[in-house]
């Protein structure tokens, strides 16, 4: 169907893949943490500092003005790559965690009242929990929660008694983090619609990894963060349908934000300025804006098969080993594995990995209530991008296989 890239040439766009750690080459599994950056993000990065910076909007002078331009530009290429109606309706944040907080506390603020719901589910990482917490000790309002079934999907059956009239925002990710599982976005987006609730994506997993368009979603809302998707640490952005955007009051004031101030109150700019007050992470966005083009060249449909190759491929050979437990679907899952060993703490085992060049994460991946849920203190997690291999997969199973004999000997 799609003809596959070169992913050996493609690996080698990563300058940083390239290197051994403890006398053995690395194997960079911490993707769902962080992404490594190609060569066309760093160089974009070097050419705007070199070429280009200076303060967006507010200059009159050359380089601000191709600031500007390079700015703007990477908000049109974050539109088009989430299939945006309009570049308006793109807010650049530092991330998922900082989009998610804008949602909670500006749209929130004004629209969510004592008594009313807040509908999340049992697999939201803590930056698509907390900040509904503090909203609602704020506001008065409730949380509820659709629960997660023993095979790491999400109990629909339970939908229609969570999600009624109550419910003002239904927010939830598209892929898990720590279970993989992929979540019917568009159907969740559709029920919350039916019940006049909008809905939130934490895009995190998904933004860099599949095919994303926020029309064909029917979201009001999607974050995501740029440094899981070979941008920039710092770097994201808001989703948000204009019309919901537009009806959204500023959350941070200052600079950029305002059309007009006097010392008692201040007029504000249409969305997206309205919420990017002080001088914004410029670098970072034309950076993001660097790997949208890179990712689209690649093509996110083949990232996506890609990776789910991988992680149905580790999960069946981690399976071999003995008292290992695996979380989250058997198939259609995200680029990851979380698994747990009887004989071995995740913590334990993946210092384990790291004396043989393995990076894995270890621990509750920021899903703190999921961990209780599932009765463990965490995970082992092993996490793919295009440019890991099955070599590599390999490799992480001969240290696992080691690993196993060292723990219980
Ligand atoms: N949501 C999910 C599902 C994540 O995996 C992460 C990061 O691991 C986040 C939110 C938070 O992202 P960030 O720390 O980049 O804001």
């Amino acid at each position: 169907m799609h003809p596959q890239p070169d992913w050996s040439a493609i690996r080698a766009d990563f300058p940083i893949l390239d290197q051994e750690v403890n006398g053995h080459p690395l194997v960079y599994f911490d993707n769902a943490a962080t992404s490594q950056k190609p060569r066309a993000v760093i160089e974009a990065l070097r050419t705007y500092y070199e070429r280009d910076n200076a303060n967006v909007h507010r200059g009159l002078h050359e380089l601000s003005n191709r600031a500007t331009d390079a700015f703007e530009a990477a908000r049109g290429k974050v539109a088009r790559f989430l299939g945006a109606a309009s570049a308006e309706e793109i807010v650049f944040t530092r991330g998922t965690t900082e989009g998610i907080n804008l949602v909670a506390q500006a749209w929130g603020g004004r629209f969510v009242r004592a008594g009313e719901v807040i509908l999340l589910t049992e697999m939201e990482h803590h930056s698509n929990l907390v900040p509904w917490q503090l909203l609602a000790e704020r506001s008065g309002a409730r949380l509820r929660f659709v629960p997660v079934l023993e095979d790491g999907t999400l109990d629909l059956g339970a939908l229609d008694a969570l999600l009624t009239p109550e419910v003002k925002v239904f927010a939830f990710t598209h892929i898990s983090n720590s279970l993989g599982t992929i979540n019917p976005v568009a159907e969740l987006c559709r029920r919350a619609r039916a019940v006049g609730a909008l809905s939130l994506v934490d895009g995190a997993q998904s933004a860099g990894h599949a095919p994303v368009d926020v029309r064909a979603m029917g979201c009001d809302f999607y974050a995501f963060s740029g440094h899981k998707m070979c941008a920039p640490t710092g770097s994201g952005a808001l989703y948000g349908r204009a019309e919901v955007l537009e009806a959204t009051p500023p959350w941070h004031g200052g600079g950029e934000m305002i059309v007009s101030v006097s010392y008692e109150r201040a007029t504000f700019k249409p969305a997206p300025h309205r919420f990017e007050a002080g001088t914004p992470n410029v670098a970072g966005a034309v950076g993001l804006g660097a790997a949208v083009d890179y990712l689209e060249a690649i093509g996110r449909e083949r990232i996506f098969a890609h990776d789910e190759a991988l992680a149905l491929s580790a999960l069946a050979k981690i399976e071999t080993l003995p008292g290992i437990r695996i979380f989250g679907p058997r198939e259609q899952r995200g680029g990851l594995v979380g698994f747990a060993a009887e004989w071995a703490h995740p913590h334990d085992l993946t210092t384990y990995a790291n004396e043989y060049g393995l990076a894995l994460r270890g621990g509750h991946h920021c899903n703190q209530p999921l961990m209780r849920k599932l009765g463990v203190p965490g995970t082992n997690r092993a996490s793919f991008y295009f440019y890991n291999t099955e070599a590599e997969i390999d490799r992480m199973m001969a240290i696992l296989t080691a690993a196993h004999g060292f723990f219980t000997r």
